[in-house]
């Protein structure tokens, strides 16, 4: 999708377009009154107050054939600079303006005015000549919003919409528009029946359901298994810890502003934890180590919660609780550069696994000339970035740099995911930390018999479980591959009467065998509960008629095909498992 706000004459473009709208609503809505209209990168909105008016989708058709008309007229776009006072005066009975006005800085004496026929707004422009060009543009949907973002102000009325320079891209704009509301994993979250949300429990809280929590539970077994696989010892830990634990690894004066506050219990002071390091940090402390046992490879499935503001939350993509596919590894430093090869192989395994084939790894490193910024260890820095750039190169994975991005207390790699729609995600992560195991002094034994300070790398591989949920329900569009589907074998009878005792079997046979499956059996017509199957997106739809009773056969059909194929029961489940177990990507 075009960004609108980085390209200069678009962003020009859909600002001039916003003023249009405002005209438009004004001929319409002579009492409306405007608070602000800026580029975002999906085009332009304007905040409205419309008095006691509601929008309905039929007024945004008025006000965008309104719009038309009047960029048909062709009016030039004047600016005109007046003073603070004349401006004071000129808009005596708009609030809004007001509030504008005297929010400028003292210096600034004069103000700037852009008029277009009947039509002036206060604005540091720069317009276009005149409102002819605005051809192609479209008002995309309207919100509630409130006024300055604050829900003890006023609502406002916020309307959407795009500008292009010509009807290919517009189109091409919509279409995307179009796609993404399809593959927007809220909306086949709630027809798949995956994940809930209900008030009593608060924003930005999921409630995973049965269906959500199937593909939960695999992606959880799947790198579960992974990850044994790779030496680490998976863990619980409380999602709660005292605020003296949040003091000891520094989060409590850096990061208290993403945390849900303090709570007492008796004299203890606790609050949720943002993130579970401080807690794995007294796992390792809690015996001796030598440089024998490391890496020590702490992992677990951990529950998080963060501070979001309630209007940015969204579905399970931005939550106030998060599981976190975490794990923290104790590394000695020379062992940094082998550990970093092991995620970013993992990491590398699970997007082939998953099908990935769109992302680029950014590598952030200290400035080196910044010694304020990063943690003071010279050495330390310089072997550590030389050793991930080497990991980088050896395994051939295209990276790039970035330059005082990393983090104070070490160098970071993230891994940006372009999904099918929208901006790139990051998914996983690693990164190094110096630190933290300083502040819980930790330590083993070197070969020297002499204590020493272990490097931590924090990395998650899906990152959340949540965002990832997300993501795999948009890349998929709820077209799950069989191991992660729900359902993954619809049985249906053609008539319940006759076959109905042998699709009863069928199910128990496969149900008994692991597999997910489902009997219709219901007394509707045969294609009535085969559509119902395609809308499920259920992989297998199983129809079983006289035939395939009398030979003990099943025919299948797999989503999307109409071709119908007949197998022994024996050998269909055989064929079934080696998908499930191949984790096999769908066609
Ligand atoms: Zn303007
Ligand atoms: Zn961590």
């Amino acid at each position: 999708m075009i960004n609108i706000k980085e390209n200069e004459h678009l962003s020009i473009m859909n600002h001039s377009c916003a003023h249009l709208l405002a005209q438009a609503v004004k001929h319409i809505y002579p009492n409306a009154l405007f608070w602000v209209g800026p580029v975002i990168e999906e085009g332009f909105y304007y905040d409205i107050d419309l008095g006691d008016e509601t929008l309905t989708e039929e007024a945004l058709e008025k006000i965008e054939k309104e719009m038309k008309k009047i960029a048909k007229d062709g009016k030039r776009i004047v600016r005109e600079e007046i003073s603070k006072e004349e401006a004071l005066a000129k808009f005596a009975n708009d609030p809004y303006k007001i509030d504008l006005i005297s929010r400028m800085d003292e210096e600034e004496t004069t103000i700037s005015c852009y008029t277009q026929g009947d039509f002036t707004d206060l604005c540091r422009g720069p317009h276009l000549e005149t409102v002819k060009e605005l051809k192609f543009f479209k008002l995309i949907k309207f919100s509630g919003a409130y006024w300055k973002g604050d829900a003890k102000n006023k609502m406002l009325q916020r309307i959407y919409g795009v500008c292009f320079e010509n009807e290919e891209d517009l189109n091409a704009h919509l279409a995307e528009l179009e796609e993404a509301k399809e593959r927007d994993h809220r909306k086949i979250g709630k027809e798949q029946e995956l994940y809930m949300n209900h008030e009593l429990v608060g924003a930005g809280m999921p409630l995973w359901l049965p269906n959500g929590s199937i593909i939960r539970k695999q992606l959880e077994n799947y790198i579960y298994e992974k990850e044994q696989k790779l030496g680490y010892d998976h863990v619980y830990t409380p999602c709660v810890g005292t605020v003296d634990l949040y003091k000891t690894s520094g989060h409590w004066d850096h990061y208290k502003e993403n945390m849900f506050p303090m709570m007492k219990v008796d004299e203890e002071e606790f609050v949720l934890r943002p993130m579970n390091c401080p807690h794995h940090m007294l796992i390792f402390k809690n015996k001796m180590h030598s440089y024998r046992d490391l890496p020590v490879r702490i992992g677990e499935f951990a529950t998080d919660f963060r501070y979001e503001a309630s209007g940015a939350v969204k579905g399970l993509e931005r939550v106030r609780c998060m599981c976190q596919n975490d794990a923290h590894l104790f590394v000695t430093p020379e062992q940094i550069g082998e550990e970093f090869k092991k995620v970013v192989s993992l990491i590398l395994d699970v997007y082939r696994d998953f099908g990935l084939k769109n992302y680029k790894f950014r590598l952030s490193l200290r400035d080196p000339e910044d010694k304020e910024k990063y943690f003071d260890d010279d050495e330390m820095w310089n072997a550590a970035e030389a050793k991930l750039r080497e990991v980088l190169n050896d395994l051939g994975v295209e990276y790039f740099e970035a330059i005082g991005e990393a983090a104070f207390y070490g160098p970071k790699l993230d891994v940006e995911v372009k999904p099918a729609v929208g901006p790139e995600v990051t998914l996983s992560t690693c990164q190094l930390d110096f630190l933290l195991p300083r502040r819980f002094e930790l330590s083993y034994i070197n070969s020297k018999g002499e204590k020493e300070t272990p490097v931590v790398l924090h990395r998650a591989i899906f990152g959340t479980f949540d965002r990832f949920t997300a993501f795999i329900i948009e890349e998929t569009k709820g077209r799950f591959p069989t191991w992660l589907s729900p359902v993954q074998v619809k049985v249906i009878p053609v008539n319940a009467e006759f076959q109905g005792d042998y699709g009863k079997e069928i199910k128990d046979y496969l149900a008994e065998n692991g597999i997910r499956v489902e009997l219709d059996d219901r007394n509707e017509k045969l294609g009535y509960r085969l559509r119902e199957a395609q809308t499920q997106k259920v992989p297998y739809t199983l129809i079983l008629g006289d035939a395939e009773k009398e030979n003990n056969t099943i025919s299948y059909r797999l989503h999307g095909e109409k071709d119908t194929t007949t197998l022994p029961k024996e050998e269909f489940l055989k064929m079934l498992k080696e998908e499930i177990d191949s984790k096999s990507l769908r066609k």
